[in-house]
């Protein structure tokens, strides 16, 4: 039989494993009992074994923290596909279908995580067994590994997997999008502030995560301040003082161009009022000295980089003023030309220089994959196949599940231009997608291991 065909006739089981995975809320939380990302991503687990031993699949628990699923009972796997369980919290009040049910509708499949990641995930797994009931013979093993700890960005579940078992040589994930990923961008976080002498400006506090840019601020000021109307920044009296509210507009921390940070507007806006005294001018001229307002790409912080992987970015995404306190937070993502230790470097000495102290530094040096590889070229040749549209690697500034991997790709499943409300409101994926996916991995299994 066609692997195609296969797949199309066990549609409806892929949908009801499916359906049997979306129904576990499988948030990753904190250690409960046995399962180190809480209970539902314990239950999720199970179910996930429980699905990939009906279908003859050799299984294995590593601690709650992850499972895997072996094509073949014996032999250390060639080839690994690395997807995740754990799903995002849902604001239920937005979705017009229940998220923990899968509820099909017009060629959509609806429910949380039905996009990311146990769609794929299944989608990879049905490629697998397809790949094996058709009558192909490959020669190495296959492992699908079911993550529950991707979404908290801490990567624990990765991190044990890797202590307990070995990870194969080759690896890809289907946690992103079309064709393929090969290059993405080092990525660092830091905090810095300390105790400021500012007299007018009593506080500010603005930014809920530290990888988006700010849509929104708010500065109180000591009296009643009179300022001038401006787009976007309005204000009013309370208890004798000023409230500012300056709104932007919010984007993802790797492509801020496509946001306005609303810190640095209200900062440029504060020092152009003219009602600050030394101290208060001090700070903003620091903080706009580190993130000039509609600078993007930490020129400022002689960071300004471009190469084939992209440009810097930077965004100043947390602030928090209190009682001549300053805690402020931003993220950055650097080119594969730089690296970690020449970025920390260069930022805490900016920040030194703009008057301030750098409290914290974390983050991960970029990771690039050989695109011309066989095992690259294999996953190109058969996306192009199934789909007939043309493959080619790309590179991104926001880190995915294989980050830390060596030679780990992402590939797959969402396509390009269509937005399948990753992490938000009525996620879904349409049913043709979810086939089509699964006859790539299965083409792709085949390129890579098949005889
Ligand atoms: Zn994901």
């Amino acid at each position: 039989m066609k692997i195609r065909e296969y797949l199309e006739n066990n549609f409806e089981n892929l949908k009801s494993d499916l359906s049997r995975l979306v129904k576990i809320p499988s948030v990753s939380g904190s250690p409960e009992g046995n399962y180190p990302f809480g209970k539902e991503c314990g239950k999720a687990l199970d179910e996930f074994l429980k699905i990939a031993e009906e279908k003859g699949f050799t299984i294995r628990n590593c601690g709650y923290y992850a499972g895997s699923a072996d094509l073949y009972p014996e032999g250390e796997a060639e080839l690994g596909i690395l997807a995740h369980l754990d799903v995002v919290p849902v604001t239920e009040k937005n979705w017009s279908v229940p998220p923990f049910e899968l509820t099909e509708r017009e060629g959509r499949l609806y429910g949380r995580g039905a996009e990311d990641d146990k769609g794929p995930l299944l989608a990879a797994m049905w490629a697998m067994k397809a790949v094996k009931e058709c009558g192909f013979k490959l020669k190495g093993n296959v492992r699908l590994i079911a993550g529950c700890s991707e979404e908290t960005g801490l990567e624990l579940d990765i991190e044990e997997y890797r202590k307990r078992e070995k990870m194969p040589e080759k690896v890809f994930t289907p946690d992103a999008e079309f064709p393929i990923i090969t290059t993405e961008k080092g990525m660092l976080r830091f905090t810095f502030g300390g105790g400021v002498n500012t007299d007018t400006i009593i506080g500010i506090k603005g930014g809920t995560v530290v990888n988006a840019v700010p849509s929104e601020v708010t500065a109180l000021l000591k009296g009643e301040i009179s300022l001038s109307h401006t787009e976007g920044i309005t204000s009013y009296f309370e208890k004798g003082n000023t409230v500012i509210v300056c709104k932007g507009k919010s984007a993802h921390a790797s492509t801020p161009r496509q946001g306005e940070n609303a810190f640095t507007k209200l900062l440029a806006y504060l020092m152009s009022a003219g009602e600050l005294t030394a101290g208060d001018r001090q700070l903003a001229e620091g903080l706009l000295k580190l993130f000039p307002d509609g600078e993007t790409d930490a020129k400022a912080l002689d960071l300004a980089v471009r190469d084939k992987s992209g440009e810097t970015t930077c965004v100043f995404s947390i602030i928090d003023l209190q009682e001549g306190q300053l805690t402020a937070k931003a993220d950055m993502r650097f080119p594969i030309s730089l690296s970690k230790a020449k970025c920390s470097e260069k930022i805490k000495a900016a920040v030194e220089r703009a008057g301030f102290e750098l409290l914290n530094i974390t983050g991960s040096e970029p990771h690039s994959v050989d695109e011309n590889s066989e095992f690259v070229r294999a996953l190109l040749a058969a996306y192009t196949g199934v789909t007939g549209k043309p493959a080619f690697c790309k590179a991104i500034g926001g880190g995915t599940y294989v980050h830390n991997i060596e030679g780990g790709v992402a590939f797959g499943m969402e396509i390009e231009g269509e937005d399948n409300h990753i992490h938000g409101d009525d996620e879904w994926v349409s049913t043709d997608a979810l086939l089509t996916a699964a006859e790539i991995y299965a083409k792709a299994i085949l390129g890579i291991l098949g005889e």
